[in-house]
């Protein structure tokens, strides 16, 4: 048999080695350059490789495409191989033919990170848990080296593109709005169909968690129920079987069976890490992780770097690094999560940003606006009447720096750009650790 895997970052080299493993006639090619460390490790196990091109000769003849996520199916080379009508699946789904592992799946358009680490965190206090998928090692590296009993998979829609037969026994869907539509035909209904494709083979017996406050979720299952049991988690509603609010207390509910929190020992602020843990709360509570062990470990979760990171507070003023809010939503819940005056650094690439939906948070809570993008113009038109001082900068070092002098003690300074780092960062944890060492140097 002959896998052909496109594309030689971390999910393909991982899914190279595992079919090798499996007994594939293995052959990588990626259009671009394979990093070095990929590179030797493809080398040392003697796995046939190519870079910058596709010999598409030694690819059309593969039984099965694993395709990268970062390749979009509009490429001539997919659409080729598909009319060839070889299969092409993602690395999830090839992966997941050789566990027999509990998986847990997430996936949503923000939170996925978070939700996905902390729910590892509380499961593996009491089990033998993996933690994959965006994050860290690949899925298939794993399933080859740990074969762990247990995965808890952090799930892009492009990994969910390429699914046939995967299926979690627990998926969640954080929420879904708008973002990479470029990949959807600018359908925002085709993303949607794409994310709920994490329960698209579950039955019964499997679960799917979800945020019941998401209209484009609700009204989703509303047309197209899925087969899975449901546990919903809100904010506002009273849930019968899921989460809810029960005065200051998240409230579990499985079976009768309860679990009571109070949000104010939670680790992580803002609204939208209350549903994070209770979405996370409610898998460990499925896979009975005991409930004083949840309590616990919702208190003492660490966080995740560039996700409203507390950096360290200079002369009273808490510098907080949230780069990883790449889109407007997410820096939504950054200003909804502020409880002081706030000195916001702002910009990048804009993906088309609407940003009326933060306008009121903007009024109630920022005190300065700190643009830094190549291009910071629309920021500047769509802001510049709504705040006291609104300065634009092309340099990190200089952001912070004109920050440090205008926040005043109790304020906070904010870096949640709402936008992709490609302009001035090589992404945004290259951003994040640029605004971490800037406030450091202060
Ligand atoms: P993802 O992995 O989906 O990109 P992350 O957990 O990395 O999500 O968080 C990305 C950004 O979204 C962060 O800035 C964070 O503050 C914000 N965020 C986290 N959880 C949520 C949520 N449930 N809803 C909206 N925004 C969120």
């Amino acid at each position: 048999h002959r896998l052909v895997v496109l594309g030689g970052g971390e999910s393909g080299v991982g899914a190279a080695l595992l079919g090798q493993k499996k007994g594939y006639d293995v052959f990588v090619s990626d259009k671009g350059k394979i990093k070095d460390n990929y590179k030797e490790v493809l080398i040392h196990n003697e796995i046939e490789w190519e870079e910058e091109q596709h010999t598409e000769s030694k690819i059309l003849n593969a039984d099965i495409v694993m395709k990268s996520p970062g390749i979009p199916d509009k490429a001539p080379l997919v659409k080729q191989i598909r009319d060839k009508g070889v299969l092409v699946v993602s690395e999830i789904e090839f992966a997941s033919k050789f566990t027999t592992a509990t998986i847990v799946g997430i996936t949503g358009s923000n939170g996925k990170t978070t939700t996905a680490t902390l729910t590892h965190h509380l499961l593996k206090q009491e089990l033998e848990v993996g933690l994959a998928g965006n994050i860290g090692d690949s899925f298939a590296k794993q399933v080859l080296e740990k074969n762990h009993p247990n995965y808890v998979l952090e799930i892009s829609s492009f990994q969910l593109d390429d699914i046939i037969g995967f299926k979690p026994k627990i998926a969640v869907l954080t929420n879904i709005t708008p973002d990479h539509l470029d990949r959807y035909d600018y359908q925002f209904e085709n993303y949607i169909i794409s994310k709920f494709r994490i329960a698209e083979n579950q039955t019964k017996e499997d679960y799917l968690i979800y945020d019941a406050d998401d209209e484009a979720i609700v009204n989703h299952l509303k047309k197209h129920p899925v087969q899975s049991t449901l546990l919903p988690f809100s904010l506002v509603k009273t849930i019968e079987n899921g989460a809810c609010l029960d005065k200051e207390n998240i409230k579990i509910t499985i079976d009768n069976n309860q679990i009571i929190m109070p949000t104010a020992k939670l680790a992580l602020e803002g609204k939208h890490n209350i549903k994070n843990a209770m979405a996370a709360s409610t898998v460990a509570h499925l896979l009975k992780i005991r409930k004083q062990t949840i309590r616990e470990s919702l208190e003492n979760f660490q966080g995740v770097e560039h996700r409203l990171e507390h950096v360290v507070k200079i002369n009273k003023v808490q510098y907080i690094n949230d780069s990883k809010a790449t889109n407007v939503n997410a820096t939504y819940y950054a200003l909804e999560s502020m409880d002081a005056p706030t000195v916001w650094i702002v910009g990048g690439v804009d993906k088309g940003n609407n940003y009326e939906e933060l306008f009121s948070f903007v009024n109630e809570k920022v005190k300065a606006v700190i643009c830094l993008g190549v291009d910071n113009e629309k920021l500047i038109d769509t802001f510049g009447n709504m705040v006291d001082v609104i300065v634009e900068t092309q340099y990190m070092s200089e952001a912070v720096k004109i920050a440090y002098k205008i926040a005043e003690a109790g304020d906070n300074v904010l870096l949640s750009p709402a936008c992709a780092s490609f302009d001035l960062f090589e992404n945004y944890e290259d951003r994040g650790r640029q605004f971490k060492n800037a406030v450091r140097n202060l």
